[in-house]
């Protein structure tokens, strides 16, 4: 059984006002990217990574995050494509011989091991699974006039993360399907496998600190998470003298 993580780390990230894509901006001296593959890389759920990146950062990658942190299961860095679904497709056509693909965004760094496994015990019985969490917020539906039109009920309200996880074929097939077609309304992979999969996906637990950085204030908050988990490791190791 072959599992594949699909890192994403190609688009421009205009929402985060640097000259540099937000996916390579340092966190804590490491590029973001480098946190999401050490976990795919220490984690005995995947057996290879192909990451997606402009073709502008292709040779970055390689030399700099890939050699540089001896990252071994990367085995294919690819360019992706104009809109995060382009590079889906890119990252699906380029993976071989594979039975699950786990489709990670390179811009949410916290993903953990903790996840992967619940992700594989799922993805194992239905076919597809999305990480998510339940919405702390309660959340309102718009009109196109700003005005409320739906209030969802909050207990049945999850905001999604990644990795979300497939059957390869499924998924493949779901995504050339969609490709005949518009995909401007595509914001992740669950929709795709939902309209032209004929799966029900279940929503498993993520974590609140799985955050995608997004805006600057986003990279405060990764410090700061990455700061708690320090804190953690460093109580771990005092209490085992
Ligand atoms: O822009 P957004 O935050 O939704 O991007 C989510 C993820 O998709 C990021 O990790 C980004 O690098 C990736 N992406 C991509 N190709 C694009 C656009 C976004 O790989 N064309």
């Amino acid at each position: 059984m072959k599992s594949i993580a699909i890192v994403l780390a190609a688009g421009q990230g205009k929402r985060m006002h640097s000259k540099v894509q937000k996916q390579f901006l340092s966190l804590k001296g490491k590029p973001i990217l480098y946190y999401s593959l050490t976990c795919f890389q220490n984690s005995p759920e995947i057996q290879e990574i192909i990451l997606v990146t402009g073709a502008e950062s292709v040779e970055y990658c390689r030399k700099e995050i890939v050699q540089n942190y001896d990252f071994s299961k990367v085995k294919k860095i690819i360019p992706g494509g104009r809109e995060r679904y382009d590079s889906v497709f890119e990252g699906l056509m380029a993976c071989e011989n594979c039975d699950y693909v786990y489709i990670h965004d390179g811009a949410r760094p916290f993903v953990t091991e903790e996840i992967l496994v619940r992700a594989e015990e799922a993805v194992k019985k239905y076919g597809g699974c999305v990480v998510g969490m339940p919405s702390k917020d309660t959340v309102k539906i718009a009109d196109e006039n700003q005005l409320i039109a739906q209030t969802p009920k909050r207990s049945l309200v999850w905001t999604v993360q990644t990795p979300q996880v497939f059957s390869y074929d499924l998924i493949r097939k779901a995504y050339e399907k969609a490709r005949q077609g518009s995909m401007e309304a595509v914001t992740d992979d669950a929709m795709v496998a939902e309209a032209y999969g004929n799966i029900r996906i279940p929503l498993i637990e993520g974590s609140y600190e799985n955050i995608k950085i997004t805006t600057p204030e986003d990279l405060l908050i990764a410090e700061r998470i990455l700061e708690k988990a320090e804190i953690l490791t460093n109580m771990e190791e005092v209490e085992k003298k």
